[in-house]
Order: structure tokens, then C-alpha cells, then sequence
């Protein structure tokens, strides 16, 4: 699908305040026609009022709604080109699949619907329940029977508030990819409201990461994963670890860090804080990303990567991979998830061990604003002084 612009949802200096609680602080978002856009938060961080801005569910204390040129603030929710799939699905249910897909045609006075409810049906694969009542289907069917009842009036945005929330994981696995057919199959915008950051890397093309109704970092899964620019969204989305370090020099593209007695060195295009020297900047590295080699073997490590030392604590066999639990003097419970290929079975509680990684998988954050005890984040720090 082209896309010109003139089918995005734009939020402008949006924000909501219930008395003095500020629930969705001043936003700025863009959410690209055709797009698969998640909010991703946890409880309460004001994803749902946030939709329902968009919706029209509830009126914004300030700030604008555009969908393309049409500033739609004022519009009531059923005038606005946008649909609404909750987690209670709310069918109706004394109606069959079919009648619930139908309704919001009959409603408004389509005479022969047979032809497109039956469309709508085949695209979520229930053609051949068509006459079962909700009662009758399961969660992940009804789930599909809402999708296809929000998606029969053609809105140009589906809003989904955390719509497979009482799906059982492996049912919820599975609806994941066939909301995700669905979306590429019609194209719409689809912007999908979940606590659940599997849920949102595995669907989305874009991801805004909101803590405490502010939006931390917006980016594509992989882009938040790689390079998070928070403490916050770096351990929302799966694990980090992270070391103190002193800036030592910065030269070129390459910052050297002091960390113990030891030596790191991180890409200048991967730090988030000041880069003078004596500068703090907390060190990050992901789990997976991390070698472990027992001590013995030093001596064998490559030039050129970051290393610390360390005692293995822990280590937990979980199939396609261990996960190794390791106490470094600059990094108590550092945690590191090796592929089950060529086990060393030396690699077991108590043993001494090299930590090492290419430095190109490191990133920086600033240490004075986001600290250790991971309390430190934008959103947090204002949170702290109200
Ligand atoms: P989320 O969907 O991310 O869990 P919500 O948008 O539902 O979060 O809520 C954000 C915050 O706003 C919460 O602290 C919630 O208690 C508060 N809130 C939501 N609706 C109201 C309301 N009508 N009155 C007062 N506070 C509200
Ligand atoms: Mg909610």
C-alpha cells in the first residue's frame, strides 16, 4: 500500500488528567496508515486511555486527534473512521456468527449482506461456524468473531485493547500470527494495546514503549531490543545486564571505560551519555549476547572483545539453551543464555569464568539519570518528585 500521509493517526500534545492525576502526559505520536502499531506498558501506564483518545471514548484535557487532514477531537466515536476490539469481546449472545458480523451492516440499512459477511468470515476462518451461537466457539474463535464484526464497517484504524488477554499462551501465540495475516491481508491500521513485549515485538512493525503515561522510546522491535535508550525499556523488553563504568578516553568512534580494574570499550553510536572523561555511563549488554569461556581457557579468547571475570552462581538447563547466572565484582547476577551445541562441562556453579562479547553489542546509558537500583528513568525521576 502508498502511503501519502493522508491516512495517519496524529496525536498532538495529547494528554489526559483525572483531578491532579496526570494519566497520559502532553504525546506526540504518529501511527503510519497501514501500519501494525503497538502500545506496549505496563498496567496502568495509560495505553488504554490513550486509545481511547483515539477512539473517542474519552475526551482528551488537551491536544488534538487527526486522522489524515481531518482533525476529528470533536467528533463523537461513531462518527470517527475507527472501530474498537476489546478483551471482553462483547457479542451479542443471543445472535450467531453470523448475525454478530452482520450487525453493524444491517444497522446501517445494507440490505444484502450475505456476500460480505461471508468474506469477512472466510478472512477469519470461521465460514464454517457461520451458525454456531458465542457460546458455541471457543476463546480464539470469539476473539475472530470480534475482529470480523469491527472490520465489517471498513474503519480505516482498528484500535485492539489487549484483545487476547484471556486467551490461554499457546492460544494466544497462535492468534498473535493470525491478527498479523489479517492485518497484511486488509491493510488497515491496526493499533494493538498489550502489557505482553513478546506480544508486541512478535506483531508489530512499530512499538511505543509508554511508563508511566509517557511514551519512553518509540522503534521497530528489533531497533528497542538493540538499542534501548532507557533503563527502562531495556529491561522491559527482556533482560539486560549492566556495569558501572568511568569514561577513560574517547577517541574516534570508540569510548574505553573504566569498570573495576577492568577495560571496556563501546561504540560512540551506541552511548546515550556524556562522553567526557570521568563521565559515568551505565554499560549494557544483552544475555544472549555474552560468551562464557571457564578460566583455564583464557588464554583462548580473541582480541578485541569486552571481558570481566566471574564466579558461575547458577545455571539452569531449559532445553535450547542454559541459562548461566554469574557474581562479577562489577556485575553481581550477571545472566547469560549460551545455545545448547558444546556444552563444557566444567561450566557448573562455582567455577571461574570469562565473560566476553564484541563491543559493537554493547550500549551506554547515562548512569546519572538512569541508576543502578533501577528506579532512574525520565518518567520515574518526575514520578518520584510529585
Ligand atoms: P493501562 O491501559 O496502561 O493499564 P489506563 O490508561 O487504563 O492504563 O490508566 C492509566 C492510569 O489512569 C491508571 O493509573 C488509572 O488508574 C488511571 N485512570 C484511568 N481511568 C481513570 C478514571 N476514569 N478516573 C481516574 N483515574 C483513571
Ligand atoms: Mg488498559
Amino acid at each position: 500500500m502508498t502511503n501519502d500521509g493522508s491516512g495517519d493517526v496524529r496525536l498532538r500534545g495529547i494528554s489526559k488528567t483525572y483531578g491532579s492525576f496526570t494519566a497520559v502526559h502532553p504525546l506526540d505520536l504518529t501511527v503510519p496508515q497501514g501500519s501494525f502499531f503497538a502500545l506496549l506498558g505496563a498496567s496502568g501506564s495509560g495505553k488504554t486511555t490513550t486509545l481511547r483518545m483515539i477512539a473517542g471514548l474519552e475526551e482528551p484535557t488537551s491536544g488534538t486527534v487527526h486522522l489524515g487532514d481531518q482533525d476529528v477531537t470533536r467528533l463523537p466515536p461513531y462518527k470517527r473512521p475507527v472501530n474498537t476490539v476489546f478483551q471482553s469481546y462483547a457479542l451479542f449472545p443471543h445472535l450467531d456468527v453470523f448475525e454478530n458480523v452482520a450487525f453493524g451492516l444491517r444497522r446501517r440499512g445494507v440490505r444484502n449482506v450475505k456476500k460480505q459477511v461471508g468474506e469477512m468470515l472466510e478472512l477469519v476462518q470461521l465460514g464454517a461456524q457461520a451458525r454456531r451461537k458465542p457460546h458455541q466457539l471457543s476463546g480464539g474463535q470469539q476473539q475472530r468473531v470480534a475482529v470480523a464484526r469491527a472490520l465489517i464497517n471498513h474503519p480505516r484504524v482498528l484500535l485492539l485493547d489487549e484483545p487476547l488477554g484471556a486467551l490461554d499462551l499457546k492460544l494466544r501465540r497462535r492468534m498473535q500470527l493470525e491478527l498479523k495475516r489479517i492485518q497484511t491481508e486488509v491493510g488497515i491500521t491496526f493499533v494493538h494495546v498489550t502489557h505482553d513485549q513478546e506480544e508486541a515485538m512478535t506483531m508489530a512493525d512499530t512499538v511505543a514503549v509508554m511508563n508511566a503515561g509517557r511514551v519512553e522510546q518509540l522503534g521497530s522491535p528489533a531497533d528497542l531490543y538493540e538499542n534501548p535508550r532507557t533503563r527502562f525499556v531495556a529491561d522491559f523488553l527482556g533482560t539486560s545486564n549492566f556495569i558501572e563504568a568511568e569514561v577513560a578516553s574517547a577517541g574516534g568512534g570508540e569510548i574505553v571505560l573504566r569498570a573495576g580494574g577492568g577495560r571496556l570499550v563501546l561504540p560512540r553510536a551506541r552511548c546515550g551519555a556524556p562522553t567526557a572523561a570521568g563521565g559515568r555511563v551505565l554499560v549494557g549488554v544483552r544475555p544472549e549476547k555474552v560468551s562464557l569461556t571457564h578460566a583455564d581457557d583464557a588464554g583462548g579468547i580473541p582480541a578485541g572483545r569486552n571481558r570481566i571475570t566471574g564466579t558461575i552462581a547458577d545455571s539452569s538447563f531449559t532445553g535450547v539453551s542454559t541459562q548461566y547466572v554469574v557474581d562479577s565484582p562489577v556485575c553481581p547476577a550477571f545472566e547469560v543464555y549460551a545455545q545448547n551445541i558444546d556444552r563444557d562441562p566444567r561450566l557448573a556453579p562455582g567455577a571461574e569464568v570469562v565473560l566476553h562479547w564484541n563491543p559493537a553489542h554493547t550500549f551506554g546509558l547515562d548512569a546519572a539519570r538512569f541508576a543502578p537500583d533501577g528506579e532512574g528513568s525520565p518518567a520515574a525521576e518526575e514520578a518520584a518528585a510529585r
